[in-house]
C-alpha cells in the first residue's frame, strides 16, 4: 500500500466544494452517476472504434447498491475503469485544464469563489460532503490488474492492487453524518429519478425491500434490485428513430398536460456547440401566461443530466409559453444561476433556439395556415410582446403576428394586408386604444371607409406601447389613423380640390375660433377634418404623442408626471350639424353645441368624460329644444 498526499489545491478545492454545495449535497449523486456515464460512453465508443476492444463484452449498466445498516452506499459501473495512474491522476490532483484556470481566479473571498464554482465542474469531490471514507475500486478495460484508492479526503489517498471481476470502477462511500440522509432508498430513487433520469444507461438500486407476507403476518425485507431510471434520453436519439407518439408521449411526462402538443421542434446542433433541443408548442396556454411569476416550461440539462427547470434565461420571457428540453454537451452540470445569465454557451444556444423557434413557426403559418391559425388563438399577443422586446427578430415576428382588420373576417397578416393594398396606397394603417367595437365604429375610419383602405384593429391592451415602436413592414410606412397630419395617402385628393377647400376653411375660420374660444384649454386645436365622412367631430393627437386612451391609462397606473391630455377636436364641414352652426353663430345652443361635439368625440374613442353631469344637462337642453 503507497500512501500519498493530495496535491494542495486539491485540498483547497475541497474545501470551497464543501463550503458551497453544503446546502444541496444530494447533487453528489448527480456527478458520480455522470462520471459513469461517461465512462460508459467511452468504453463504448473504445468497442465501436478500436480493434483492441472489439472484443471486450459490453454490459453497460451503473448498479447502485444501497446497505442501510452499514450506512454504505455503492456506485458501480461498468465503463472504460482507471488503471493506478489514472486513479492518481484523476482523483487525486488537479489534472483537469478547467479546473486549474478555476483555481487560479480563486480570490480567496469565499462567497466570491463559491459563485465562480458554477462555472467548472464539482465532479469526483462532491462525495466527500456526505462521506467520510470513500473507497474506489477500479479495473481498467484490456488489463488485468485492478486498484483501490481509499481516502478520508483530508490528507491524501492510499493506493494498492486489487480485484475486480470485470473492467469498470466501483465507488463505495461510507456515508457521513451528513449523508446517513441517503440511506434511504425512496430518497435515491427520488435524487436518481430528479437528475439521472435520462442517463442513456440502465440506473438498477439494489436495497432491502419491505413486503408484507401474507402467511407470516408480518414485513419481511428481500433484497431487491430494480431498475430507477427511464434510461432514455428520447431527445437524444435521431429524428427518424422517432414516431409523434414518441414525442407527444414526452411532452405530457415533462408537462404533465393531458392534450397533445401543437408542434414540437427538434434540433440537433454539432460543431462549435454541441447541444439538442425539443421544445413543444402546448395546445392551450398555460394559465399562468400572463402571471408575472409564470413557470418556466423549459428544462436545462448537461449531457442528459438534469440540471434545472426555472431557468428564465433559457428563453426570452415573451416565448414564456415554450415547453420542452435544452441538452447541452458544453456546459458544466453545477453551473449556476449566476453564471446562466451571462454564459457564453447558454447566450448562444438561446440565440439560436429563439431563431429555431421563430423560423419553424413560420415555416408552418406558410404551409399549414389552419395549423397556424390555433396557434395565433392562443398566442398572438406573447408575440406582439416580442415585437416589443427582441429587437433582432422584429423582422420575423411581424410576420408572425396576426391582425384584426376592416376588411377580412379573424385575423390576417401584414404580407396579406401587404397584397391587397391599393395602387398607390403609401401606408398601412392601424387603429388602437379600446375594446374592438369601439375601434371599429370609429369615427376616425370614416375617410378609409370611403376612400376603401384597409385599417388593421389593434384591440389588445399592448398594442399602443407595440405599435407605436414600429413604423415600417418591408419598406412600408405602418401608421396609426388616430394621429394628427393628413396622410400621404389622401393628399392627392386634397391637391385636387385644394381652391374648393381653402374656400371652405375661411368660411369656416370664425367657427373654429369661436369652438377654440368655447372649449379653451381643453383643446390643443379645433380645425377642419378630412377624415370624416358620417360623423361631425373627432379628436386626434400629436404623432409623437401618446393617443388619449394611452394617455388616461397610464394616469390609471398612477402616472401623473405630465401634462393633461390635450387633444385636436377636428370638425366634419360637410356635416348637417357643423353646417347649421356656421349659419347660425349667434344661436343660443352654440356652446352646448361646442361641448357636445367635443364629449361625443371623446366618448366614440372610449375616453371617459371630466364631466359627466355637465354633458347630461347639455343634452337634455337640446333634446328639450327638439322635442
Ligand atoms: P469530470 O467528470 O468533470 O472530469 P470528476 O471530478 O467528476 O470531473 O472526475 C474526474 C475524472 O476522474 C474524470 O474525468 C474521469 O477521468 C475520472 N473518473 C471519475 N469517475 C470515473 C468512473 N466512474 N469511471 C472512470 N473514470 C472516472
Ligand atoms: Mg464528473
Amino acid at each position: 500500500m503507497s500512501k500519498r498526499e493530495f496535491q494542495t489545491e486539491v485540498n483547497q478545492l475541497l474545501q470551497l466544494i464543501i463550503h458551497s454545495l453544503y446546502s444541496h449535497p444530494e447533487i453528489f449523486l448527480r456527478e458520480l452517476i455522470s462520471n459513469s456515464s461517461d465512462a460508459l460512453d467511452k468504453l463504448r465508443h473504445l468497442t465501436l472504434t478500436d480493434d483492441v476492444y472489439k472484443t471486450v463484452p459490453f454490459d453497460p449498466r451503473i448498479d447502485l447498491d444501497l446497505d442501510e445498516e452499514a450506512k454504505t452506499l455503492v456506485i458501480a459501473d461498468t465503463g472504460i475503469g482507471m488503471n493506478e495512474e489514472e486513479l492518481v491522476s484523476h482523483l487525486g490532483t488537479i489534472a483537469r485544464s478547467g479546473t486549474k484556470n478555476f483555481l487560479s481566479q480563486l480570490s480567496g473571498d469565499a462567497k466570491k469563489d463559491s459563485n465562480l464554482i458554477g462555472q467548472f465542474g464539482v465532479g469526483f469531490y462532491s462525495a466527500f460532503m456526505v462521506a467520510d471514507k470513500i473507497e474506489v475500486v477500479s479495473r481498467k478495460a484490456g488489463e488485468e490488474l485492478a486498484w483501490r484508492w481509499t481516502s478520508d479526503g483530508k490528507t491524501g489517498f492510499e493506493i494498492e492492487p486489487a480485484e475486480r471481476l470485470v473492467a469498470g470502477t466501483t465507488i463505495l462511500l461510507h456515508l457521513n453524518e451528513e449523508g446517513k440522509q441517503y440511506a434511504n432508498s425512496w430518497r435515491l430513487q427520488e435524487i436518481v429519478k430528479k437528475y439521472s433520469n435520462h442517463i442513456a444507461f440502465p440506473i438498477f438500486l439494489t436495497y432491502d425491500k419491505s413486503e408484507w407476507n401474507e402467511e407470516e403476518k408480518k414485513s419481511i425485507k428481500t433484497r431487491t434490485t430494480e431498475q430507477v431510471n427511464a434510461a432514455s434520453a428520447l431527445w437524444r436519439r435521431s429524428k427518424n428513430e422517432l414516431e409523434p407518439e414518441d414525442y407527444k408521449e414526452l411532452y405530457k411526462s415533462i408537462t404533465g398536460d393531458s392534450q397533445d402538443p401543437l408542434f414540437w421542434f427538434h434540433t440537433k446542433a454539432e460543431g462549435s456547440l454541441d447541444y439538442t433541443t425539443l421544445f413543444y408548442i402546448p395546445a392551450k396556454a398555460p394559465l399562468d401566461l400572463y402571471q408575472a411569476e409564470y413557470k418556466v416550461g423549459v428544462k436545462l440539462y448537461v449531457k442528459r443530466v438534469f440540471i434545472m427547470d426555472d431557468a428564465k434565461e433559457l428563453l426570452p420571457q415573451y416565448l414564456r409559453f415554450v415547453r420542452g428540453i435544452i441538452d447541452s454537451e458544453d456546459l458544466p452540470l453545477n453551473v449556476s444561476r449566476e453564471i446562466l445569465q451571462q454564459n457564453r454557451v447558454l447566450t448562444s444556444i438561446r440565440t439560436a433556439s429563439v431563431k429555431k423557434i421563430l423560423s419553424e413557426l413560420k415555416s408552418i403559418a406558410t404551409n399549414h395556415p389552419d395549423e397556424f391559425a390555433k396557434f395565433t388563438a392562443e398566442y398572438n399577443r406573447p408575440l406582439k410582446e416580442g415585437l416589443y422586446g427582441d429587437y433582432a427578430n422584429r423582422e420575423t415576428l411581424l410576420e408572425l403576428v396576426r391582425f384584426k382588420s376592416t376588411k377580412v373576417e379573424g385575423r390576417t397578416s401584414l404580407a396579406d394586408v401587404k397584397s391587397r393594398m391599393k395602387e398607390g396606397q403609401k401606408s398601412i394603417y392601424y387603429i388602437t386604444g379600446g375594446a374592438e367595437s369601439l375601434l371599429r365604429t370609429s369615427p376616425l375610419l370614416e375617410i378609409y371607409k370611403k376612400k376603401d383602405l384597409e385599417v388593421l384593429i389593434l384591440d389588445d391592451d399592448i398594442d399602443e406601447i407595440v405599435f407605436s415602436g414600429i413604423d415600417k413592414y418591408s419598406e412600408i410606412d405602418i401608421k396609426a389613423v388616430n394621429k394628427a397630419g393628413t396622410s400621404e395617402d389622401f393628399k392627392d385628393d386634397a391637391e385636387a380640390d385644394k381652391t374648393d377647400k381653402e374656400a371652405q376653411a375661411e368660411n369656416l375660420k370664425p367657427l373654429l375660433e369661436k369652438l377654440k374660444a368655447t372649449l379653451g384649454d381643453r383643446v390643443k386645436d379645433v380645425r377642419v377634418s378630412e377624415r370624416l365622412a358620417d360623423s361631425p367631430s373627432c379628436i386626434v393627437s400629436d404623432e409623437e404623442e401618446p393617443s388619449i386612451q394611452m394617455q388616461q391609462m397610464l394616469r390609471a397606473m398612477g402616472q401623473t408626471d405630465f401634462p393633461a391630455p390635450k387633444p385636436t377636436l377636428e370638425i366634419n364641414p360637410d356635416h348637417e350639424i357643423v353646417k347649421k352652426l356656421l349659419a347660425r353663430p349667434e344661436d343660443a345652443t352654440a356652446e352646448d353645441a361646442a361641448w357636445l361635439l367635443f364629449d361625443q368625440a371623446l366618448l366614440m374613442e372610449g375616453v371617459a368624460l371630466q364631466d359627466p353631469a355637465n354633458f347630461v344637462q347639455r343634452l337634455n337642453r337640446i333634446l328639450n329644444l327638439s322635442i
